[in-house]
């Protein structure tokens, strides 16, 4: 029997990037997997791709910053599957700037996506979860969350809210048998780390102890884990994975 087996898992963000490996490895592994994201041309040819491992591979369109949005999703899938077991929150985006730089509009955005997304998700799936007496959520935080970043005052501040967010979800949502983790990822090579200017990647490189960035499927056996029965007793905590760099 593989890991996932009758588990319905939503990843927000998941067309591409980090939460397309984890909805690929979640596939691979029999889970039903519902494919999250706001771009729909993108959401069909994950979904098409994925379909090869696992025919139970559904894409849905949504802004995880619409409450309405999030409501039909979690609606649709429960009518869809039943049940929802597992909930990624990865959705995540930047607007780097340096402080005296930054718009407000800027600091709004990042926050509204990253911490707000996360929140109205988490509150919606938590419901049904609740209900169940049982779930695992995982939230995708940032190695900057703990650390900060000089031009990333706006992310860090969102991923550092995602961590205290996972602990305090955790303490409440344990007695209902649901578990809260997240995972910080170091530089992890997508089209998030791309449009960084080759110098700047280069400066990152040089303080990673493994010498190597990290691929989006180190990510995925890590949320595997956190996300299956294997994981069962670990809850309200963050795992660094960043090739030793913080
Ligand atoms: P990515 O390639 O930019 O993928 C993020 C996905 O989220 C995109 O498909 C994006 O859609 C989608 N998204 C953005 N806003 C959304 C919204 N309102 N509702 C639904 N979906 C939305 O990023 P990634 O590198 O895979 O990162 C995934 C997560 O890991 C993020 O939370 C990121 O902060 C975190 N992370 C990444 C790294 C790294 O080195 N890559 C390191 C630490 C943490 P669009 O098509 O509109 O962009």
């Amino acid at each position: 029997m593989k890991n996932l087996s009758n588990k319905t898992a939503i990843i927000t963000g998941s067309a591409r990037g980090i939460g397309k490996d984890i909805a690929k490895k979640f596939s691979e592994n029999a889970a039903n997997v519902v494919i999250v994201d706001i771009i729909q041309d993108e959401i069909n040819k994950t979904v098409k791709s994925l379909k090869k491992f696992n025919p139970n591979v559904i894409g849905i369109k949504c802004d995880i910053t619409s409450e309405n949005e999030v409501q039909n999703l979690v609606e649709n899938v429960i009518e869809k599957f039943g049940s929802i077991d597992i909930l990624v929150n990865n959705a995540g985006i930047t607007k780097d700037k340096l402080l005296i730089r930054m718009k407000l509009s800027d600091w709004e955005s990042v926050l509204k996506v990253n911490l707000t997304g996360t929140f109205i998700c988490t509150q919606k799936v938590a419901k049904i979860m609740m209900k169940q007496r049982h779930g695992k959520i995982l939230n995708i935080s940032s190695v900057v969350g703990i650390t900060g970043n000089a031009g990333q005052s706006n992310y860090s501040a969102s991923k550092g809210g995602i961590i205290a967010f996972t602990k305090s979800i955790a303490k409440e949502l344990a007695p209902r048998n649901i578990n809260v983790n997240a995972i910080a990822p170091g530089f992890i090579e997508t089209e998030m780390t791309e449009k960084l200017p080759a110098e700047i990647q280069q400066k990152y490189l040089e303080s990673i102890p493994l010498n190597k960035f990290g691929k989006p499927h180190d990510i995925a056996e890590l949320a595997l884990f956190l996300c299956d029965n294997n994981s069962d007793y670990i809850t309200g905590q963050t795992i660094v994975i960043d090739g030793g760099m913080i």
